[in-house]
């Protein structure tokens, strides 16, 4: 084996594994309740899985064409007019991606450049930071500030510069479970009516959003719509993250610059799944509801967690929940989550995690996206817990 000595200078230094596979291999090897990595454990839709059977029988196996399968294209452009009052081409501002993930790297490698400066807000999904690296660019990280994680207006303001190429938002959110108002849109549209910066939005739990609040996509708002890229996940709403499928809405400009990397990236995605995909979205009741549903299992958890030692923060959307252990344990939290997955069988996520510099908090993510069952164990579990220091 070569040793490669001096040869390999990592181009991310400071990146282990990322903590979503580290705590679930955890609780995989103590047998733990896993409510670290966001997946739901209850079954996808039978009838969704049919259909993907039939796609394949059918002769959907070839590669499907780059931009993704014309069909899922149109009707999401038909869903996002539904729903958010907004115009997108099929022919050429929707692509299909490998999930969230792809779609979010993708667009930063096409148009980050060296030295571009990039705005995220702390927490953020670990994605975004090492993508605007590898594409040579500068995360500029400002914090959400608790107890409802909102964003700071001004602070965004004085942090805009010439270098500023994009910035990077996320509702609802995760970790937080934080959601974007329609003034913060308004305060977004604002700060960046007068340069060139490109709105990244996260918006993979759309509907995943609670309390009757309603989603803010930056599609609501044309201005802002006009130098947005938005990103969903077809693995959240359908409760089907191991197909790693999703897609990215942009005008035709960016759209262009978006595929000219998609193509060399993955060149097209999984077609049998684009058909079933393209044949499911037509009822919409298989997505209307998943906020009504996730809403009752967040209540349930809360309601479950109530005679725990351990704080809920606030939670709006999205499929997480923040708890504070501080009445626990004075442990920092990477420490804490893996002894509470070994020694207590439940796994969750460090929320450190998710920070450029963590703020040395005593919180820990929970995912609720389980079954009342899994939920129940896991609390049980957890309301026993009363001082582990
Ligand atoms: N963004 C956020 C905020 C997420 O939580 C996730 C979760 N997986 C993704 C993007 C990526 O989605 P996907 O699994 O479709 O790649
Ligand atoms: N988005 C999921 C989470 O936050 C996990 C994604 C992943 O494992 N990469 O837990």
């Amino acid at each position: 084996m070569p040793k490669f000595n001096g040869l390999i200078t990592s181009k991310l230094p400071a990146a282990g594994t990322t903590i979503f596979s580290v705590m679930s291999a955890l609780a995989t090897e103590h047998k733990a309740i896993n409510l670290s990595q966001g997946f739901p454990d209850f079954e996808v839709s039978p009838d969704l899985i049919n259909l993907v059977h039939e796609m394949m029988k059918c002769g959907h196996n070839q590669y499907a064409p780059m931009p993704g399968v014309l069909q899922l294209r149109q009707i999401i452009a038909q869903k996002v007019k539904e729903l958010y009052s907004a115009n997108y081409n099929p022919e050429d501002e929707i692509t299909i991606t490998s999930g969230g993930t792809q779609a979010l790297f993708t667009a930063i490698a096409a148009l980050i450049r060296e030295g571009d400066e990039v705005i995220i807000f702390d927490p953020a999904y670990d994605s975004y930071a090492p993508a605007v690296k590898l594409a040579g660019g500068i995360p500029v990280s400002l914090q959400l500030k608790p107890p409802h994680f909102s964003i700071e207006w001004n602070e965004v303001k004085r942090s805009i510069r010439q270098r500023t190429r994009m910035i990077l938002i996320n509702t609802p959110h995760n970790p937080t479970g934080s959601i974007l108002t329609s003034s913060d849109m308004m305060m977004l549209e604002k700060l960046t009516k007068d340069n060139d910066i490109i709105i990244l939005s996260d918006e993979v739990y759309e509907h995943i959003i609670f309390d009757g609040y309603e989603h803010q996509s930056v599609m609501r708002f044309p201005k802002l719509a006009e130098r947005s890229m938005v990103v969903f996940s077809f693995g959240k709403t359908f409760h089907t993250t191991g197909w790693k499928t999703g897609y990215i809405l942009a005008p035709s400009a960016l759209m262009a610059e978006f595929r000219k990397v998609h193509q060399f990236n993955v060149f097209s995605v999984n077609t049998p799944l684009q058909y079933a995909l393209a044949e499911f979205m037509r009822d919409k009741n298989h997505y209307a509801g998943i906020g009504k549903m996730y809403e009752q299992k967040r209540n349930l958890f809360m309601q479950l967690m109530k005679g725990s030692k351990f704080k809920p923060l606030a939670c709006s959307g999205s499929y997480f929940l923040i708890f504070d252990y501080s009445k626990i344990s004075d442990e920092p939290d990477f420490e804490f989550a893996r002894r509470l997955t070994i020694e207590h069988g439940v796994a969750s996520i460090p929320v450190s995690s998710f920070y450029n510099k963590p703020p040395g908090k005593k919180w820990l993510r929970f995912c609720f996206a389980k079954s009342d069952e899994t939920l129940k164990a896991a609390a049980e579990r957890l309301v026993a817990i009363q001082d582990i220091a």
